[in-house]
């Protein structure tokens, strides 16, 4: 992506073309919906997947507003966005929810469809416990469909006390309490989840269409911020028990 393509692409979720720069990356937030690169990237995965349907029940962690709107508008009541802290989303009618303590008691085979971005970094607990709730919770049909930022090096977490200067030099955030290490994605995500860790997003679309939402060629391919991961209900790798 250069700015000249920048200047005519349009945001696949809003339809906007206000681009700003944003954490140094130049052009590739979208001023209308506040869309990032992952947010876009994950309406085109979605979009190939033909998800969502309307009728479609959809649990939808920290819900950006552009996913967020266009869920709703498609699900309806199906729709349910949910947080640990619905005030910093007031364009939904946000549950409150702690991924902690709050996934046990989620119904079982119930959601088609489990999205969230940049969240699972923020979850002090054992990741092998949430992703069996969130899977559980999917129908047989249903898709968990997320990213995590994804940094150079191994897997570390560290629920302790952390000061917000250790934890941005560690996990790269004041408030995040793992990192997820590309030199070992099979120890740590790959060992919970049958996921595809060579992703490509031109598997899902054309060059010129990535180009026209603004996605940028960093972010097509490889293991990174931007990575879509779509899991279906039985790819947890852990639940069978027999
Ligand atoms: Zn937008």
């Amino acid at each position: 992506m250069t700015d000249a393509q920048s200047l005519t692409s349009v945001c696949n979720i809003c339809g906007g073309s206000d681009w700003k720069d944003i954490n140094m990356r130049a052009a590739v937030f979208c001023g209308t919906c506040g869309s990032y690169e992952r947010t876009r990237a994950m309406k085109l995965v979605l979009d190939s997947l033909d998800r969502p349907q309307p009728g479609d029940r959809i649990l939808h962690f920290a819900p950006e507003k552009g996913l967020s709107d266009w869920f709703s508008k498609t699900c309806g009541v199906g729709y349910e966005p949910a947080d640990i802290d619905p005030s910093i989303y007031p364009h939904a009618r946000v549950r409150q929810f702690d991924l902690v303590t709050d996934t046990a008691s989620l119904p079982s085979n119930s959601y088609d469809l489990v999205v969230h971005n940049h969240v699972l970094e923020h979850i002090p607990c054992s990741l092998a416990h949430v992703l069996f709730h969130l899977h559980r919770a999917l129908t047989p049909r249903g898709k968990h469909v997320f990213s995590v930022p994804i940094m150079s090096g191994c897997y570390e977490e560290d629920f302790g006390e952390l000061t917000h200067e250790n934890a941005t030099k560690r996990f790269g955030q004041f408030d995040h309490v793992r990192r997820f290490g590309r030199d070992d994605m099979d120890r740590h995500l790959g060992q919970l989840l049958d996921v595809d860790l060579n992703y490509n997003l031109y598997a899902y679309r054309s060059r010129s269409e990535l180009e026209a939402c603004n996605i940028p060629e960093i972010y097509r391919t490889g293991l990174h911020s931007c990575t879509i991961f779509v899991a279906g209900k039985y790819d947890y790798k852990l639940a069978n028990l027999a």
